[in-house]
């Protein structure tokens, strides 16, 4: 799956991307404060409509744009982020849930709040959203690194490191 990256914003923490079948996104990140150090990111959809093929690529793509040398997280010097994930019902968010966390890797951790309840100042009753919070913090704890698996970028499927192709998608995992 190959996309187009646009990152005429990226001075903005945005970052605008099209996938091959011509669906657009935007990944942006924020300090949800200004200067709280606890970062959050948004991801839209600006056209198109996304197949289910798509998922694992555009979700391995974010992950790519965050983490990659000098990427969004590097440059910002981010060591804690939060977000929310929703859908339209309590299983899609936990399946998007799902295919977001399992990229999460060492030094990263991470922690899911199911339906978090938000206060609203004024307001007798507490909001419980069908949503769930995670909360991804970069560990200070110098682990090995676990070099014996790897991630199929087209699937998400772990594959044992010396894997030449996927065994669920067939893709070529010697890439890069
Ligand atoms: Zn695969």
């Amino acid at each position: 799956m190959n996309y187009t990256i646009d990152k005429s914003l990226e001075f903005a923490n945005a970052i605008t991307f099209k996938s091959e079948s011509g669906v657009e996104y935007r990944l942006y990140l924020a300090e949800t404060a200004p200067g709280s150090r606890l970062w959050t990111f948004g991801f839209q959809l600006i056209s198109g409509n996304p197949n289910q093929k798509e998922v694992f690529g555009t979700i391995g793509l974010i992950q790519k744009l965050l983490l990659e040398k000098n990427g969004l997280i590097e440059k910002n010097n981010i060591s804690e982020i939060v977000l929310t994930i929703d859908g339209k019902n309590r299983d899609e968010v936990d399946k998007k849930t799902k295919i977001f966390t399992r990229w999460i890797k060492s030094p990263w951790e991470f922690e899911i709040t199911r339906n978090p309840v938000i206060s609203i100042q004024g307001k007798m009753e507490n909001i419980y959203l069908d949503t769930n919070l995670i909360h991804i913090k970069k560990s200070t704890i110098v682990e090995q690194i676990n070099s014996e698996t790897k991630f199929c970028f087209n699937c998400g499927t772990e594959n044992k490191k010396d894997y030449k192709f996927c065994p669920n998608c067939g893709q070529n995992l010697q890439q890069a």
